[in-house]
């Protein structure tokens, strides 16, 4: 099989590409429809395959597109393992789930973002309660968006992030930015007030497909940081949960973990792994890992992700500032070259194998 015939230049490509292959795998396949439409006009959906057994005990759900744009990545290893034949023969009792584009507007449209500005893997926090602070972000919430991106606003923002980086360092700064905040609409990392089409729609698949099961393992795919084509298997369950203990006997000692300080990624609020643990753990042996794929150094990936969002507040996604930042959200999150794809892959058919042999275990 070509790998790199797999991965896909546009999100609607990506779902034909996808829905063929389902079509040939013969998945039984579910659409959910975004209300929105892509900058082509074309509509836009959230797919799910189902492959095995209805009735399976134990299911596999790999999950693309989180994040918008990082979907090329996720939806590239879907398209190749269901071409591979890698969910085939499966052992007893289990199914996949696919679930293709949950964040079909931010593929669609090379944003990390939903279609209210909101990190859908910061939004799955309760609602009910006070939002969780960040007053961290407030420091720097002025330096990453600037209201110009060619002037002299911009260069001041420059300086101040030198700066901050100078005297807190780079990890800090990373913290600050990327953690999760739920009081600046208009920036990055932005969890929102309320769930979004993609969460509502998550909870859906979850009720209708995964409730009930004895065991779910989840593999969501991210791209954006770490070394280049290395994909670092991240899991959120807490540090001694049995959780985490499953995750490192399926997947190996060197799952990270966000709260033991020993990932590329900060501490963060509201992921996915909440909406499913809320869902499923009282009854289902639940295990969820991110597996997060490097593409371009961090500084590179979170400039990329402060002119996209400069663009869709004060610029013209249809003028060449605006086509030039597309690319550059598109290479920050998914580099389109051949031997980055086979290192992806690769790791991927590893983790989906491990995964079906620790489900048998449960
Ligand atoms: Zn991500």
């Amino acid at each position: 099989m070509d790998v790199t015939s797999c991965f896909s230049a546009t999100y609607g490509e990506a779902r034909q590409k996808f829905l063929q292959a389902c079509e040939a795998a013969g998945a039984t396949v579910f659409s959910h429809r975004n209300p929105n439409s892509g900058p082509d006009g074309g509509e836009l959906f959230a797919d799910t395959a189902w492959i095995g057994p209805f009735d399976a005990s134990r299911v596999l759900v790999a999950s693309s597109a989180t994040h918008g744009v990082e979907g090329h990545c996720g939806s590239g290893c879907q398209i190749g393992h269901l071409r591979a034949g890698d969910y085939e023969n499966l052992p007893a009792d289990t199914a996949v789930l696919l679930v293709h584009a949950i964040n079909p507007y931010g593929f669609a449209w090379s944003r990390r973002v939903t279609e209210d500005n909101v990190d859908f893997n910061r939004n799955h926090i309760d609602f009910d309660e006070p939002v969780p602070a960040n007053p961290n972000y407030g420091s720097v919430h002025a330096m990453l968006v600037p209201d110009d991106w060619q002037g002299a606003a911009r260069q001041a923002a420059e300086d101040a992030i030198k700066e901050f980086i100078a005297e807190n360092g780079q990890m800090h700064f990373q913290a600050c930015v990327t953690g999760g905040q739920y009081e600046f609409a208009d920036g990055l990392f932005y969890g929102g007030v309320r769930p979004t089409w993609s969460r509502h729609t998550l909870e859906r698949i979850i009720a209708d497909r995964l409730r009930g099961r004895r065991a779910v393992a989840v593999i969501d795919y991210h791209t954006g940081l770490g070394p280049y084509g290395h994909g670092e298997l991240i899991c959120v369950h807490e540090p001694g949960s049995e959780a985490l203990n499953r995750a490192r006997a399926w997947y190996g000692p060197d799952v990270t973990s966000p709260a033991e300080g020993s990932s590329a990624s900060a501490v963060v609020e509201g992921s996915i792994a909440d909406t499913y643990e809320r869902q499923l753990s009282e009854e289902t042996v639940l295990t969820v890992v991110a597996i997060e794929y490097g593409t371009l150094p961090v500084l590179d990936v979170l400039n990329a992700l402060r002119a996209d969002n400069w663009l869709h507040l004060y610029g013209d996604v249809d003028s060449e500032l605006g086509r030039e930042i597309k690319a550059q959200m598109r290479a920050a999150f998914y580099q389109d070259q051949d031997d980055w794809k086979s290192m992806i892959f690769g790791r991927s058919e590893e983790i989906t194998r491990q995964a079906l042999t620790g489900l048998r275990q449960v």
